[in-house]
């Protein structure tokens, strides 16, 4: 448990500013300044309820939000210092709510005559059925893994995130009354016809971005090339790889960093991350950098990976060119290529929706991503799409407000 005296002064650096500009930046516009306030009173449940009631995953937002590009990027304070050490603060809420047992009592309205269909229980879909819950909705959550949490639970290795804390949060949901059928999956076991028969007026697709980007390194297939999300979820399931070698991961997102260190916790010999740009224009947060570094992962900025060898069926050695940034840009400096002997390969460069699932059922894509409206709507009466479906780069706090918003059209509000 935190010294409650830094606490104490951690608060008293909020304003509570009468247009908070911390608001503004949550994605699900957290009150932040009021949630201090109760803190700076030592009213730790008021404090709590109010997060809790705006967002039931408050907890792991306090641990994995990139609040550097949120609220604390927003915040007054940071113009000409340190912002409030908001994530710190609402992570202290948590943990005291824990230590001391308190349940956060959620009120739902009265049955409301809406049966809804959600198609996975990532944050997107998790968060659309708990607003739909409250709202009187009846709620079926259609997942096709084994548990729920979406990329909580099988992307966010748990050194980052307890599996505590996510069943925690699916215990809450399903107290709620929203029934979940795991090992369910669109496109193979339902689809939008076969949920509308069995009575679903509305239906959320929030089975988030499940084709995985690549390039080719060889012609040919190789054992030791890993896509980011196959390489995770194995080390959430419990099936570590073994024998990884020396590894790279390709890529400059939290996801690479997350990759790194999972390999290094899976006994790689030595694991480095390759970024095309520079430390600046990395997206992964500083505080993964740091933690990276820590744990021993090496950094190598500004190098693409271009090729690669292979020997006997398994990747040997990469082929790396040097780049130097223009408007923000990587471009190769010619001549620089230069070959590192490696074991494994990892590529976290991004994913993006199956589009051909999501056409084959009428649904309309644009380069990856779902087309909605400003209620998160598809092109398909009463087809709602969120979370990483509808945003390329987006955080768990993103796709909880997408989550968030289409349950607040569906219910009408
Ligand atoms: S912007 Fe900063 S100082 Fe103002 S209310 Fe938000 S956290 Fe407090």
């Amino acid at each position: 448990m935190e010294n409650l005296d830094d606490v104490l002064n951690k608060a008293s650096k909020c304003l509570n500013c009468k247009n908070p500009m911390c608001r503004k930046g949550c994605p699900i516009a957290t009150n932040i300044p009021a949630f201090i306030s109760k803190i700076k009173e030592n009213n730790y449940l008021e404090a709590y309820n109010i997060l809790q009631e705006n967002n039931l995953m408050s907890e792991i937002c306090s641990t994995v939000c990139p609040v550097e590009r949120q609220c604390m990027g927003s915040c007054v304070r940071g113009i000409k210092g340190e912002p409030v050490q908001i994530n710190y603060l609402e992570r202290f809420i948590n943990d005291w709510a824990k230590e001391n047992n308190i349940k956060y009592e959620i009120k739902c309205k009265k049955s409301l005559n809406k049966k809804v269909a959600v198609i996975g229980a990532g944050p997107a879909g998790l968060a659309c059925s708990i607003e739909l819950k409250k709202a009187g909705a009846d709620v079926t959550i259609f997942e096709k893994e084994d548990k729920c949490g979406g990329i909580l639970e099988y992307g966010i290795p748990d050194f980052r995130l307890s599996k505590d804390t996510i069943k925690n949060l699916i215990d809450k949901v399903q107290a709620l009354g929203v029934k979940i059928k795991t090992g369910v999956e669109f496109g193979k076991d339902i689809d939008i016809k076969s949920l509308r028969k069995e009575g679903y007026e509305y239906i959320f697709l929030g089975m988030g971005a499940e084709n995985q980007t690549t390039y080719s390194l060889t012609k040919e297939q190789a054992h030791g090339v890993f896509k980011s999300d196959e390489f995770l979820k194995k080390y959430n399931i419990g099936k570590h790889i073994e024998n990884l070698g020396v590894t790279v991961v390709i890529g400059g997102g939290n996801v690479a960093f997350d990759s790194a260190r999972t390999a290094l916790r899976m006994g790689a010999k030595e694991v480095y991350i390759l970024y095309r740009r520079n430390e600046e224009l990395m997206p992964a947060r500083k505080i993964e950098l740091k933690e990276a570094i820590e744990d021993g992962v090496k950094m190598v900025f500004q190098t693409k990976v271009i090729g690669a060898n292979v020997v006997n069926g398994n990747i040997n050695e990469i082929e790396c060119i040097k780049t130097k940034i223009e408007n923000e840009k990587a471009v190769d400096i010619e001549g620089s290529n230069y070959m590192m002997k490696v074991d494994t390969v990892i590529f976290a460069i991004g994913s993006k929706a199956n589009e051909q699932l999501l056409n084959n059922s009428g649904i309309k894509t644009e380069n990856g991503l779902v087309c909605v409206d400003e209620n998160y709507m598809t092109n398909i009466d009463k087809v709602y799409a969120g979370g990483d479906l509808v945003e390329s780069k987006s955080s768990v706090c993103r796709a909880i407000a997408t989550g968030k918003k289409a349950a607040k059209s569906i219910v009408g509000e």
